[in-house]
């Protein structure tokens, strides 16, 4: 027998439309390229997504066609987020980052229709215009005003032009809840890069996991500023979730050094933030050097990489933030876990916290997780044990697109190329990514628990850890270490600050001192383009 429930499909614009009637007078304020902020409101956002559709639809966008942007964090992405998913279209968020070759690469992949991109990747759209095989209209996100002399791009289309010339009146369609609603592709460290294809349906269950109060916390009463690029995993669906809740919503556009941030998170009294570690290492260089304190700010997601120990430290006892540790991945829309507390931890002496709150944390609804060994069988909680970790769900992926790279699950589980350990309450914490992974004797060592001991050194700014060749123990850590400006720093000292910390055969065999590490288009650290960079590096 079927319940008698109602049939609504899960569809992305219910969100807008929520906002819109329930949180209309509720801010969203953007810092532009054009260099001003901008402010509106959720009612005039819903209105220009509406003109937005009628816009897309009469330059010929049709159901299921691609529609690329390259832009920072901003309303009129925002615009886009909406008018394109609701329409029935499909979002493709493109990494500025990315090397020209692998723009061209994917936007061909996608079969792209159109182009949207900010003003300050206009070199950029430049570079890829004539070589990309299926984009009819480049759109400059900006109004007449701004509109560059000669863009050098035939056609150019100005944004506000295009919103101009439709009127707000505009019906979301009904669809299956199961269409495609955006793509975003793998930064890829290997191979080319491959598509992830969302759905409508994938989209909204991911929101109202990661919406709730042990998972990212949004509420109506949050300020809420994504430092996480909305081209990297729908800056991990906090553009959704803001709308599904009424947060107050904040975007850095591309001010995204420490102080831009900072007056930022002041001017709007941000609650809630999230980004990579990388990100907020520069932000805290900023607050310390100029003796700030948060006068709002009260959580930030750190996830994308492990946030090291020492950063929740600094956060909550210099800042009085707390850091919601998070572990995902674009395959998984992405939220994965998230290390919140549990009632007995409330109670647990602070150092004892922190250890909590550095694991990658628990899995949220929807979300299952298991580890596995060599074999593929599965291993318990609670043990010392790492093994490969595999996730399944329904904001999983079952295939990329266009089925690159074969079916990519095993038995219905998805192995996600992380090694972690799952403690006895559920706790999973990452040891490392399995292409980084340091055998040594034939056991693994954790690159992860090396870099965080380094990276609690007040000399140290960055480090990482990769594996290097020894004859007899097949792989040995080796340390490399980027020192804090103007800091002193020897390699005996460093290993010194390990005695104790780690059993000692896991002591990094050597340290080498660099002027910078390689980060990747999402800022995470190279370690493929670190050991190119050490190949002939030999160890003492
Ligand atoms: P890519 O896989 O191309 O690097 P993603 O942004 O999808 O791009 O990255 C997912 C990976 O990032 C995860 O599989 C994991 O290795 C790493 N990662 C994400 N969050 C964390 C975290 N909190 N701690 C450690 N690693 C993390």
């Amino acid at each position: 027998m079927n319940g008698l429930m109602m049939q609504q499909p899960l569809l992305i614009s219910s969100l807008l439309v929520h906002a819109e009637r329930h949180h209309g007078d509720r801010e969203v304020v953007s810092r532009r390229v054009e260099g001003d902020i901008h402010r509106y409101t959720y009612r005039e956002m819903a209105a220009r997504a509406r003109r937005l559709a009628n816009a897309l639809a009469a330059l010929g966008v049709k159901p299921s066609e691609r529609v690329g942007t390259l832009a920072w964090n901003g309303y009129r992405h925002m615009e886009l987020y909406y008018a394109v998913s609701g329409a029935g279209s499909v979002l493709h968020t493109i990494n500025p980052r990315l090397h020209p070759d692998q723009i061209v690469y994917i936007a061909d992949h996608a079969e792209d229709q159109v182009l949207c991109f900010d003003l300050s990747f206009l070199p950029l759209v430049q570079a890829v215009a004539g070589r990309t095989k299926t984009i009819r209209h480049f759109v400059a996100m900006t109004d007449r005003a701004h509109m560059p002399a000669d863009p050098k791009i035939p056609n150019l289309l100005c944004y506000e032009d295009l919103l101009e010339a439709q009127d707000d009146h505009y019906d979301w369609p009904e669809f299956d809840e199961n269409t495609a609603s955006s793509l975003c592709y793998t930064s890829g460290t290997t191979g080319n890069p491959k598509g992830v294809l969302y759905s409508h349906r994938s989209t909204v269950l991911h929101t109202f996991a990661i919406a709730l109060p042990d998972a990212l916390n949004c509420s109506a009463n949050d300020s809420i500023l994504p430092v996480v690029p909305m081209f990297h995993v729908n800056a991990w669906g906090l553009p959704y979730a803001a709308c599904m809740t009424g947060a107050k919503l904040v975007f850095p556009g591309p001010g995204l050094d420490g102080k831009s941030l900072y007056e930022l998170f002041e001017a709007e009294q941000v609650t809630v933030s999230a980004g990579v570690p990388t990100v907020w290492q520069a932000l805290l260089a900023y607050v310390d050097a100029n003796k700030l304190k948060f006068s709002s700010m009260r959580r930030t997601v750190v996830g994308g990489s492990a946030c090291p120990p020492a950063m929740l430290r600094k956060f909550a006892e210099d800042y009085n933030v707390h850091v919601l540790h998070a572990w995902g991945m674009t395959e998984m829309s992405p939220v994965g876990t998230v290390a919140a507390f549990k009632p007995q931890h409330l109670a647990l002496p602070v150092e004892e916290r922190y250890t909590v709150m550095a694991k990658q944390g628990r899995a949220v609804y929807g979300v299952d997780m298991k580890i596995v060994d060599p074999a593929g069988r599965e291993l318990p909680w609670g043990g010392a044990a790492s093994g490969d970790l595999l996730v399944r769900g329904p904001w999983v992926l079952s295939r990329y697109f266009k089925g690159e790279g074969g079916d990519p699950l095993r038995g219905g589980w998805f192995p996600t190329g992380d090694v972690a350990r799952i403690d006895a309450e559920g706790y999973m914490q990452i040891t490392d990514r399995s292409k980084d992974v340091i055998k040594s004797g034939g056991e693994w060592i954790g690159s992860i628990d090396l870099e965080n001991i380094a990276m609690a050194h007040p000399a140290v700014a960055i480090a990482a850890c990769i594996a290097v060749p020894h004859p007899k123990w097949d792989e040995r850590p080796l340390l490399v270490v980027v020192r804090k400006p103007g800091a002193e720093l020897t390699r005996e000292e460093l290993l010194a600050f390990y005695e104790g910390k780690i059993a000692k055969w896991w002591t990094p065999d050597d340290v080498v001192f660099v002027d910078a590490i390689p980060l990747g288009a999402t800022g995470k650290m190279q370690k493929n383009k670190l050991r190119e960079m050490l190949k002939d590096y030999r160890l003492p």
